[in-house]
């Protein structure tokens, strides 16, 4: 390097293609694989039938962004309820938390879409090529007709589960009577009837999810998600990790003939462990960030274990305490509390918010152009536009009425106001006050807002002003 070079620090290149050397997993069962599957494919469930599920008539959650209404099963929230989504986010972001510092990473393990897909994609290789080693031997294969095919039977099942994926994903947004119901012919081929928005969104989630589940793959996990990360810094000597027992473990070695087996560890060497890991490390080097703890590397030894005669538990759900300082984890501890204390408080304001929550609601804004005026009958007028919302899941016919006081009156357009379900109007409504009796400046007034069958009712204060005269 010359004088007048900088120093440089040389970039690591990261390679997010999991497809060069890909991580072939060997599928496992066991206690924790059990859970896992159960877990994962009852999440994938309800993300795809969700959609499909009805309330009252309607697509129960709907999160219908163009016309800014939102329907979670009876309830129906409009852009200004924005601080409801807003405290469901941080409720799962503090139980998230919560989670992970007690757990560790079972959100990566257990209920990640990223580890859900991936697993799904994996599948999708073993079904059409086989097992670990076919598949390992295949990709080593030289490409003929057999491979060929092979691979493009998997790639397009991939693609097909991409666009099902898109699709639903849309569908909590558009509905799922738009996406799949609105169909024209081109000749003899059917075609979705679809704008501009919804073409785009199909593409960019179809894509998202193959490069993510069948070409990022685990390489997301580690490379990628700040997620693992972050949740590596939350960890304390208290949390559950999938660890290795190293002492109980070294040394480790095969029992081959002549060697005596207490020279030896439990470890057997038959690296069963790194063969089911999903992100293809060896948990025997320790925690990495890499580990998205899913515990199949624990099932696999307690199944070799088993079959050797030693006890389960070589690698296991454990604690830094416990394995470093062999003494008891503490469950109890003050962030436990903290984040329940946090959370409760959280879940008592929103429960508390959505109780009281009346679905009806009423805006009143002035006329910006004149403050009042007077009419012909020497009334002083001031002018309103009222915005009522039905945020019920029927249709209502609304009253607006002014609380009594003397010298004013209310005059309106219409004396009903019938919206449906999820509708809002504008009203231009007038106040007319007797100069002999409303004092001068700003008087305070009430306008009331009822349901035809008095189920719902609402006020809203605004004042009545004898400026502008
Ligand atoms: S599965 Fe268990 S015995 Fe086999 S290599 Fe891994 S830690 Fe050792
Ligand atoms: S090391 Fe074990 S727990 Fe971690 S990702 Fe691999 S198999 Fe899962």
């Amino acid at each position: 390097m010359s004088a007048s070079q900088p120093n440089r620090i040389p970039i690591k290149q990261i390679d997010l293609d999991a497809t060069k050397q890909r991580v072939h997993t060997r599928f496992v069962t066991g206690f924790y694989q059990n859970i896992r599957v159960v877990t994962m494919y009852a999440l994938l469930a309800a993300f795809l039938l969700l959609p499909w599920l009805r309330y009252d008539g309607r697509q129960a959650i709907w999160f219908d962004v163009p016309s800014q209404h939102y329907y979670i099963f009876g309830m129906t929230f409009l852009t200004q309820d924005f601080y409801f989504i807003a405290a469901f986010a941080l409720i799962a972001a503090f139980t998230l938390f919560m989670v992970t510092v007690f757990a560790g990473r079972v959100w990566c393990g257990y209920a990640c879409p990223q580890t859900i897909w991936t697993h799904l994609y994996q599948h999708i290789e073993k079904w059409v090529i086989g097992d670990r080693n076919k598949r390992i031997k295949f990709d080593k294969s030289a490409m003929g007709p057999t491979k060929a095919f092979k691979r493009s039977l998997v790639y397009l099942i991939w693609f097909v589960l991409s666009v099902v994926t898109a699709a639903t994903f849309v569908s909590y947004v558009a509905g799922t009577n738009y996406v799949f119901g609105s169909w024209q012919m081109f000749g003899i081929i059917p075609f979705p009837d679809w704008p501009t928005w919804i073409w785009v969104s199909m593409f960019i989630f179809t894509f998202a999810t193959y490069a993510n589940a069948g070409y990022m793959r685990e390489q997301m996990c580690i490379q990628i998600c700040p997620y693992g990360r972050f949740q590596s810094v939350m960890f304390d000597k208290d949390t559950l990790i999938v660890s290795y027992d190293y002492e109980r473990g070294e040394p480790r070695g095969a029992r081959k003939k002549g060697t005596n087996p207490d020279d030896l560890g439990d470890c057997i060497e038959c690296t069963m462990c790194v063969q089911v890991c999903p992100t293809g490390i060896d948990i025997r080097d320790g925690l990495q960030v890499a580990c998205i703890q899913c515990a199949a590397c624990v099932d696999a030894c307690n199944e070799v274990m088993d079959k050797v005669g030693y006890p389960r538990g070589l690698i296991r759900y454990t604690t830094e305490r416990q394995l470093a300082e062999k003494t008891p984890s503490r469950v109890l501890r003050p962030r436990l509390f903290a984040y329940l204390a946090l959370l409760a408080i959280l879940c008592g304001g929103l429960i508390f918010a959505l109780t009281d929550r009346v679905p009806l609601e009423i805006d009143i804004r002035r006329d910006r152009n004149q403050l009042s005026s007077m009419n012909a009958q020497g009334m002083i007028e001031n002018s309103y536009v009222v915005k009522l919302t039905n945020k019920t899941q029927d249709e209502h016919t609304y009253k607006i009425t002014l609380a009594p006081q003397e010298g004013l009156s209310l005059q309106l357009r219409f004396n009903d106001v019938p919206l449906v379900a999820g509708e809002s109007f504008d009203m231009s409504v007038s106040v007319y006050g007797d100069p002999a009796v409303v004092a001068s400046g700003q008087t305070p007034i009430t306008l009331n807002v009822i349901s035809e069958d008095g189920q719902y009712s609402v006020s809203k204060d605004n004042v009545f002003t004898t400026q502008g005269q």
